[in-house]
């Protein structure tokens, strides 16, 4: 066994059906009293029904989280928690909610709760993005990370086929680059073998019948040791791809995780061998030569769009993301090789199978 290194972040986790009904007694058991709900405009509703559970220690609903946390929308909701006197925020929704929330801790050092309603798992992390001039910067701070989660499977109900079946895969590739990160432990590997085989279970079932609460609860819980992973040990070629494709060219961060995953893994079949042969296993195939097919075949199975075409990248795009991907790369088990990359991002283009 090869030495390692782990160290656990601390958040607290609640997680149960139901759950966030229990949100004033956790959130006064804290000690905070002034607490804003921050929700999209999409979440507003669920914004204000939490509020009418929270009563007086609830100061508003804040309901204008978007995409990519542009400076300009942190900067307003700063202001705003100074006027009012915030003692806490609590980020109803997903990765673009949690990540207001996170912005808003980095400049004033308040207190996040979470409850995640995707599973894309920033709730877990130390990582923040602020989005400038086109330009997304991400960093890590102690003081983003939320001191406590609340996950209830019941909020993800509304969550549609589409948006669960990319963002239950946007969960799965944290906890595959887990496996074969530069500073991967045998804790984080087991987090994420079982995260990929709650979410291989449960996304076919959910994308069928989206209010079938055992499957929701079921993705919750791979999607949180997903975010785990993610938030434990530094990820690979795979959040390079994914983060050049949303920062150069603006595509939807859950749809292009989705779709590069079998390319990434594809190209990495062979590079940590032990860690791909565990992945092999928990996707249910016999080698690791099937890794990426396994993932496409998944995501053909959840109608997840296949082609990054289809979802904004331009025809000179999977050679101008391979050679970002090169120049700038990220540590990866496996050398980065252009023409190869490039001729597998041509695939992605088109929705091709990986092999
Ligand atoms: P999102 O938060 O943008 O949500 C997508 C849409 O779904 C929104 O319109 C939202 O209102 C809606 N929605 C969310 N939950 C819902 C529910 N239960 N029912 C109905 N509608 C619901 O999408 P996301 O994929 O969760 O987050 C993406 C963002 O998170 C990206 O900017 C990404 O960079 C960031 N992210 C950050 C980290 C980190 O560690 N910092 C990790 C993962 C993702």
């Amino acid at each position: 066994m090869q030495p390692f290194h782990y160290k656990a972040l601390p958040i607290d986790v609640h997680f149960g059906v139901g759950k966030s009904a229990e949100a004033k007694d956790i959130l006064w058991q804290q000690g905070y009293h002034k607490v804003l709900i921050i929700t999209t405009p999409g979440q507003k509703e669920a914004g204000h029904k939490l509020a009418k559970q929270l009563q007086d220690i609830c100061a508003g609903v804040y309901p204008h989280a978007v995409m990519h946390v542009p400076v300009a929308v942190a900067d307003k909701a700063v202001a705003f928690v100074k006027d009012h006197d915030i003692d806490c925020c609590l980020a109803l929704g997903g990765g673009s909610t949690i990540g207001l929330a996170k912005a808003i801790a980095l400049k004033t050092q308040l207190p996040i709760v979470a409850i995640p309603t995707t599973y894309a798992g920033s709730e877990m992390t130390t990582i923040y993005g602020l989005t400038e001039d086109n330009l997304k910067t991400t960093g890590r701070d102690s003081h983003v990370l939320p001191k406590v989660v609340i996950y209830d499977p019941e909020l993800n109900l509304t969550l549609p086929a589409q948006i669960s079946a990319c963002s239950g895969m946007n969960g799965m590739a944290h906890a595959v680059e887990a496996l074969y990160a530069q500073d991967k432990n045998p804790i984080v590997s087991l987090m994420a073998i079982e995260s990929i085989k709650a979410l291989k279970s449960a996304l076919p079932v959910i994308v069928k019948d989206l209010t079938n609460i055992s499957a929701r609860q079921k993705a919750t819980y791979g999607a949180w040791l997903a975010g785990v992973c993610l938030g434990s040990v530094g990820m690979a070629i795979h959040h390079k791809i994914c983060h050049t494709l949303g920062g150069a060219f603006n595509l939807p961060h859950a749809q292009a995780h989705a779709i590069t995953l079998a390319y990434s893994v594809h190209y990495n079949r062979n590079a940590d061998s032990e860690a791909m042969d565990r992945l092999a296993e928990a996707l249910g195939v016999s080698s690791r030569e099937e890794v990426g097919i396994a993932i496409y075949r998944l995501n053909e199975s959840l109608g997840i769009e296949l082609a990054l075409k289809d979802i904004g990248l331009p025809t000179e795009g999977p050679a101008q993301v391979a050679r970002i991907v090169c120049d700038s790369p990220y540590y990866n088990p496996r050398e980065y090789h252009y023409d190869e990359l490039k001729a597998l991002l041509q695939k992605a283009y088109k929705g091709l199978p990986p092999v």
